[in-house]
């Protein structure tokens, strides 16, 4: 079995030798254990901040999609899959217990009705959790507003863009790349979208925003939300998600978005996704459902080989990913 640990803390961008991959042995399992192997990884945003307060020499956190190969579990029974917190390892020996409270609980996947299994790590798991709740309950949004959403090609980004198209908002996106632009636009139907690296933020917001914004869905921070906010309308309605661009800095910049929130009476809130536990498999077979009557797509980009999981994170950290980033192991 493999798995990668913690070896030195992230100074920047991580690098190659601040992870470990170690090979180990496996114990036999005993009564109430199951053996699982890895199917799909999953490489997100938060596993950056995370590794601040990780100890070292711990395995590296994660989701994982994985198949029971062995069991003395008669509730994990050989042959199906879970999804679990096990985090960047090829074998895992468990009790289905997770081993920190706050992690996901472990549980056997649904049946995706003939969609992919790596899904559970995207639009059918926590990130489309993460917009459908995180979007819905705390933008409140309302037919013919004008909403923003930062990292807009991202696992999250697209799925609350699709979501506000559903519930009849102009949706303006903000992403890296003339690929993810035309994918925003021409797939997702995405109103309009600016490309943050070739394109004034602050100069182009606002001819696209005529009537201001509404809501913001903020998945990168610093200084494109501070843009955002300062084009806002009165009473509006901020979910901070993330802030991705802070978490490589060494020293994150100050910002300047609190004039806007005076200013606007803006209602601002953050969250964390597992604040909807209770109603985890209602967003799960909403966005299904939205995926089989044609209103939800989803992308997703796929390294193969468990030894390229450092490398697929990193690569999701630099923007390489359109939607959603897993490993295929
Ligand atoms: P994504 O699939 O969006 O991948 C990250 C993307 O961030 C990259 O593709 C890149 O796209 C963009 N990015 C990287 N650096 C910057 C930067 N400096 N400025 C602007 N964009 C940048 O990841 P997720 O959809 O999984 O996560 C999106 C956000 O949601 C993250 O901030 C994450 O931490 C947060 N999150 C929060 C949760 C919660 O419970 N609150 C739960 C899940 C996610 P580009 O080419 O456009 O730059």
């Amino acid at each position: 079995a493999k798995r990668f640990i913690y070896e030195k803390r992230f100074n920047g961008f991580p690098k190659e030798g601040d992870l470990k991959v170690l090979e180990e042995d496996l114990p036999t399992i005993k009564d109430g254990e199951f053996l699982a192997e890895a199917v799909y990884l999953s490489v997100d945003p938060y596993m950056r901040p995370y590794a601040a307060r990780a100890s070292l020499g711990s395995t590296c956190i994660g989701q994982q999609v994985a198949k029971i190969i062995e069991s003395k579990n008669a509730d994990y029974p050989v042959g199906k899959h879970i999804i679990s917190n096990f985090g960047w390892r090829s074998h895992t020996v468990s009790n289905g217990k997770s081993e920190t409270p706050v992690a996901l609980p472990i549980s056997i996947l649904p049946d995706f009705q003939g969609l992919p299994l790596s899904l559970a790590l995207g639009v059918l798991g926590m990130p489309g959790n993460t917009a459908y709740f995180g979007f819905l309950e705390l933008c409140q949004p309302k037919s013919g507003e004008t909403v923003v959403v930062s990292g807009a090609a991202g696992a999250v980004g697209s799925h609350v863009g699709q979501i506000a198209k559903i519930k009849g908002l102009k949706v303006i996106g903000i992403a890296g790349s003339d690929d993810k632009i035309k994918w925003l636009k021409e797939e997702l139907g995405f109103d309009e979208v600016i490309n943050y690296k070739t394109q004034n933020v602050a100069e182009v917001l606002p001819k696209l925003a005529p009537k201001g914004v509404d809501c913001y869905f903020d998945n990168v921070g610093g200084e494109i939300s501070t843009i955002v906010l300062n084009n806002m309308n009165l009473y509006g309605r901020v979910s901070v998600c993330g802030s991705i661009s802070a978490y490589n800095e060494i020293n994150p910049k100050a910002s300047t978005v609190q004039p806007a929130i005076v200013g606007k009476q803006l209602k601002i809130e953050g969250f964390v996704v597992r604040r909807w536990i209770d109603r985890w498999q209602e967003g799960i077979e909403q966005n299904l459902k939205w995926i089989q009557e044609g209103k939800l797509k989803y992308k997703e980009t796929v390294t193969k080989g468990f030894d390229n999981t450092f490398k697929a994170f990193v690569d999701m950290l630099k923007g390489a990913n359109t939607g959603k980033a897993i490993v295929e192991v």
